[in-house]
């Protein structure tokens, strides 16, 4: 169990990885900042905080630092969302808050909403000062909450602030999941997601790491605890299914990116290829051009219309020199110890318009790194295993179903939220779905306890 401990303290890739993965938005400085907020029209009925999944005041806290009171900005950010700090960097503002501006109605530049939410709890977190809110009196009501990504931290800490015990079962040796591990670091560097949690912890969340929780661990949770919540994220990433794939120098997004946030990987190949394209394949990609790769190929296997990934991450992938490779499927790998090569086949539509393969089109691309990015799976197999009682957490095509208010799932005693339930969306999604799931933890135990 870690309590009281800090996180952030010397964690991380350390000043190298730092230098070669710069702020991708720059932090504002003061007069910046003051100038930026005083754009603002402080809209009634304001449109961006509508877009926020987590409902921040926006045009509250752009206020406050107009007005240069930045604790009571913070307090009304974190009051919304207690991880405005993250989420102030990894959000798509783009097509969320700063989507949804009224500027755009006049052709003018969107107010920069998570660059200023950002100044705000930058300025709150150098302050050191605490959360706006304390652990509410002790009701000696239990929760378990399986995973320590966004979805169970948010729940966990409404949880405290209701006097119920949080605590937070993980694989892995540090908090955050994708927050700490999976995202970009010249978005969400890992020592600043730590350091939101460090503050998280200081509610009196319980944490316990290296846990592995399968189908008999659970149901000992269930009996321990009076409520559980499963904030379980997503599984593997897919693999291609084609020859080779296990030689060296095949890896995956998720892994090269928490290996170069760890700082276990400091350097990759001069010739990379990405296969996918999402956001968390342009990731990988600008990671390989940061990390030193020459050329970075991405390949896919449909048109720039149809990648799932946001038109700006394309722009700033293409900025940092990416290579775009369309209607294109990998079909072999190249090399006897490792990687040397990818065989990749032209597509073109058939008569029906599906894509099948150009004949005589196949070729080899030399590279010396192949990093898989075509989507990951469910990880809630577990939950239907042998052991589990009747009233088994119904699952949909491998998510778990929830009532999007509550949050609880069809076993009452279970509640869920984030990736695992909507398939992979921001993590403002998962800290909305989070603090839902902790009211209505909250609600349901109260409900039970009256009803006793
Ligand atoms: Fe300010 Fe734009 Fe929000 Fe209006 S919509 S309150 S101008 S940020």
């Amino acid at each position: 169990m870690s309590e009281g401990r800090s996180f952030s303290h010397g964690a991380g890739g350390g000043a190298e990885i730092a230098a070669r993965f710069g702020d991708l938005h720059p932090p504002f400085d003061r007069q910046g900042a003051i100038a930026e907020a005083n754009r603002c029209l402080f809209c009634f009925d304001a449109p961006c905080m509508g877009a926020c999944p987590t409902h921040i005041d926006v045009p509250g806290f752009i206020k406050k630092i107009a007005s240069g009171n930045l604790a009571g900005s913070a307090r009304t950010i974190l009051d919304a969302n207690v991880m405005g700090a993250s989420c102030s960097r990894a959000c798509p503002v783009e097509v969320l808050c700063e989507g949804a501006c009224v500027l755009h109605r006049y052709n003018k530049q969107p107010i920069e909403i998570g660059r200023l939410q950002r100044y705000a709890m930058d300025a709150f977190h150098a302050s050191g000062d605490k959360l706006p809110f304390e652990p509410g009196a002790a009701t000696g009501w239990s929760v378990a909450l399986i995973g320590a990504g966004p979805a169970s931290l948010a729940c966990a800490a409404e949880l405290r602030r209701k006097g119920i015990r949080a605590v937070v079962y993980d694989g892995r040796p540090l908090p955050g999941g994708l927050n700490t591990y999976g995202i970009a670091e010249y978005k969400l560097p890992l020592v600043e997601s730590l350091r939101e949690i460090d503050m998280i912890a200081r509610l009196g969340v319980e944490f316990h790491f290296e846990a592995q929780v399968d189908a008999g661990r659970l149901a000992e949770l269930e009996r321990e605890h009076d409520a559980v919540f499963l904030g379980v994220g997503l599984g593997a990433i897919h693999r291609l299914g084609i020859a080779g794939e296990e030689m060296a120098g095949v890896t995956n997004a998720l892994d090269l990116i928490a290996g170069y946030k760890s700082g276990e990987l400091t350097v990759v190949p001069e010739r990379v290829a990405v296969i996918g394209a999402g956001n968390t394949a342009i990731d990988a990609a600008v990671a390989a051009v940061r990390l030193g790769a020459e050329e970075v190929h991405m390949i896919y296997r449909r048109g720039p219309e149809q990648m799932s990934a946001f038109p700006f991450e394309y722009d700033h992938a293409r900025e940092e020199g990416v290579r775009f490779h369309w209607f294109v499927q990998p079909v072999g790998l190249e090399g006897e110890v490792g990687i040397e090569g990818v065989r990749l086949v032209k597509l073109e539509a058939a008569e029906d318009g599906s894509l099948v393969p150009k004949v005589g089109s196949e070729r080899v691309l030399a590279v010396e790194m192949v990093v898989l990015a075509i989507g990951q799976g469910t990880h809630t197999a577990f939950l239907g295993e042998v052991g589990r009682e009747a009233a088994q957490v119904e699952l949909e095509r491998g998510r778990i179903v929830i009532d999007r208010v509550t949050g609880q799932t069809s076993h009452p005693k279970f509640f869920a939220g984030g990736d695992c339930t909507n398939g992979g969306r921001e993590v403002v999604d998962a800290v909305a779905d989070g603090k839902r799931a902790g009211i209505g933890i909250a609600a349901w135990l109260e409900g039970r306890h009256v009803g006793a």
